[in-house]
């Protein structure tokens, strides 16, 4: 279908056939805050609109030009807008906007049946924190949703932005009841963020993810939870899509997905419930909901390639909202047909062996912490670590 929106004025393609409140449930646009036009005609929310419709969504806000925006659901004064949505929300509706997205992404992720979630209300989840927004966010919806989360903080030893971050899940987890468990790099394997990068000459977030990826599935699969939750966000998403099409990464692309299955043993499904929401939303929700989180960023981000990728998508962003999400969405849509027939991605994705020093899954002999950490340890001086 084509659909055309306004304000700014863009044109989208939808698959279709779809009904119109399916067509704005995609959009993620609020219903009643919009007409919809098809042929010229209104037309409401249960018509069924073919596969070469051509849609006009007009949006109907009332207050005129320059009024102070009002919540779409209460019509109480707003506090946060979003271009994206066409809505603004009061605190108390805008929480319930984000917790809506979340369990859109629960319940309906992208690519699997109607009927396959991410996860249950029987499985034990382990959610990533790092103190920033994001995690701290996600744990607070879960629990809120009713689920039985656990929170994972990794000590990366980047100085007082490590204490401070630890402090701040320490105290979230705390006045929830919550448990957290806490991995101290140095302590458990002998290195820290910066040292190791000087040790290997990787790029210091080249060591961070690595370190932080086996450690979560490391402490997931040991204490058997079913799911890693991680707080990636559509900014997130966007910009690693951005940058496999640009490399043209194409194992990247084909495992750049909410969900991902696991594929042998010790290993648990990994989810991105936050694919649905942005950078902002999650800033905002942590504000309304009083969540003390780290504002300041990683001290080492600057040798992140990921910034400058979310850089070259806010400038689209600016321009024309809700690009951000048509590019993230619209890949998330093709994925299957794109790659599931694929063979020889869908091999690459099981071929996976028991590490001959850690047993965790890896398709090489050694799995790349393993190594990671020898090179560490052959030019670092030795300390006592427990694996
Ligand atoms: S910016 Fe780099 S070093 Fe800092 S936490 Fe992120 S990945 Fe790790
Ligand atoms: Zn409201
Ligand atoms: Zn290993």
């Amino acid at each position: 279908m084509r659909v055309r929106l306004r304000n700014p004025d863009r044109t989208e393609q939808v698959p279709g056939p779809s009904t119109v409140a399916e067509l704005l449930d995609h959009l993620d646009v609020v219903p009643h805050t919009v007409l919809v036009l098809h042929a010229g005609e209104l037309v409401t929310a249960d018509r069924h609109l073919p596969d070469d419709a051509e849609v006009e969504v007009r949006p109907v806000m009332s207050g005129g030009a320059g009024a102070a925006p009002r919540c779409v659901v209460c019509r109480a004064p707003a506090v946060i807008e979003e271009p994206r949505h066409r809505a603004a929300w009061c605190p108390s509706h805008f929480g319930d906007h984000v917790q809506a997205q979340v369990r859109k992404a629960i319940d309906h992720p992208p690519g699997g049946e109607r009927t396959a979630r991410m996860f249950s209300y029987a499985d034990r989840l382990l959610v990533a924190v790092s103190g920033g927004k994001d995690s701290l966010a996600l744990w607070d919806v879960l629990l809120d949703l009713g689920y039985r989360v656990d929170g994972l903080y990794v000590g990366l030893g980047i100085g007082g932005y490590s204490s401070r971050s630890q402090a701040i899940c320490e105290r979230f987890a705390e006045a929830r009841g919550a448990r957290l468990h806490v991995v101290d790099l140095a302590s458990t394997y002998g290195y820290t963020t910066p040292s190791g990068a000087t040790a290997t000459g990787r790029s210091t977030c080249g060591v961070c993810g690595l370190s932080k990826r086996y450690v979560f599935n490391q402490v997931a699969v040991a204490h058997g939870y079913d799911v890693m939750v991680t707080g990636h966000n559509l900014d997130d998403e966007a910009a690693t899509l951005l940058g496999n099409v640009v490399r043209w990464q194409d194992d990247f692309l084909a495992r750049q997905q909410p969900v991902l299955p696991a594929t042998g043993g010790n290993q648990v499904r990994k989810v991105k419930p936050l694919y649905r929401l942005s950078e902002r939303e999650m800033a905002a929700y942590c504000v309304v909901r009083g969540i003390d989180y780290v504002v300041e960023e990683c001290p080492l981000v600057d040798g992140n390639t990921g910034q400058e990728l979310k850089a070259a998508l806010d400038l689209l962003e600016a321009g024309a909202p809700g690009t951000k999400a048509q590019f993230l969405f619209g890949f998330l849509d093709r994925h299957a047909a794109w790659f599931a027939a694929d063979e020889g991605h869908a091999a690459a994705a099981v071929d996976l062996r028991a590490c001959a020093r850690c047993g965790m899954p890896t398709t090489t002999e050694v799995c790349a912490f393993c190594r990671q950490r020898e090179r560490i340890a052959a030019v670092l001086p030795i300390v006592e670590v427990s694996a």
